[in-house]
């Protein structure tokens, strides 16, 4: 330490000095050494706020949307644009279950989801809104195409191989509605779901469109 006193010689004082410094660096370096850490921590905590809020949104067994994002999605979506939606149920599924097991069972949904992304692209929000429920919302598209789109969907399911033990085809039953912009969720959704039904007294493995 440097003390004012005047019989420090200069030997000393520079000793002093050199003291100082090098407790000077030391300190400069643990200060570096704890921004640096943390920058890191926050980060690490931005990366993982990103985390939470991309898994709030998504179903955890197939990666696309929940239940709750598609209600948020859509909502949003028909707010400023009219909205093709595509509501659609795994046919006899219960009898996959039975037949090859649940863990079978929850292959064939993630097969079913492979096909709809296949087909819909950017057209469109897939989401799992039930156990073996499905939406697809294509914004801003024509009814006629919505129902085309929808046929390959229904195509590709029933022609998807599924990998053994599940040894016969699997299908789907679709129901659709067309929605002008300003509708809400639960309108959209109802009507598609009751073209559904239809499509399931129907015989299944069928597209119906709502009656609007
Ligand atoms: P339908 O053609 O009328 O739709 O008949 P279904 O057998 O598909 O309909 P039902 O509602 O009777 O059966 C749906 C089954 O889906 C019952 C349930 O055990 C099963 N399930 C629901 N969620 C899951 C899941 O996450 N994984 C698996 N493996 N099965 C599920
Ligand atoms: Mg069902
Ligand atoms: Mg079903």
């Amino acid at each position: 330490m440097i003390h004012a006193n005047a019989d420090v010689g200069e030997l000393g004082y520079r000793q002093s000095l050199g003291e100082l410094i090098a407790h000077f660096e030391r300190l400069m370096r643990e200060t570096r050494r704890l921004i640096g850490r943390s920058d890191r921590a926050e980060r690490e905590m931005q990366a993982l706020a990103q985390q939470l809020a991309y898994r709030a949104t998504r179903d955890p067994l197939t990666g696309v949307f929940n239940r709750s994002a598609v209600i948020e999605r859509t909502t949003k979506v028909l707010q400023t644009n009219s909205a093709v939606m595509v509501v659609l149920d795994i046919d006899e599924f219960k009898r996959v279950n039975d037949d090859f097991g649940h863990p079978t069972g929850d292959r064939v949904i993630m097969g079913v989801v492979e096909c709809l992304r296949r087909i819909v692209g950017d057209k469109g929000l897939v989401g799992r809104v039930g156990g073996e429920e499905f939406t697809v919302l294509l914004p801003r598209c024509d009814p006629a195409d919505a129902r085309v789109l929808t046929e390959s969907m229904r195509q590709a399911i029933g022609s998807y191989a599924f990998a053994p033990p599940v040894n016969r085809r699997v299908t789907a039953s679709f129901g659709v509605s067309a929605n002008l912009k300003g509708t809400d969720f639960d309108t959209a959704y109802s009507l598609a779901d009751a073209a559904l039904y239809r499509a399931k007294r129907n015989g299944r493995d069928r597209v119906e469109l709502a009656d609007q």
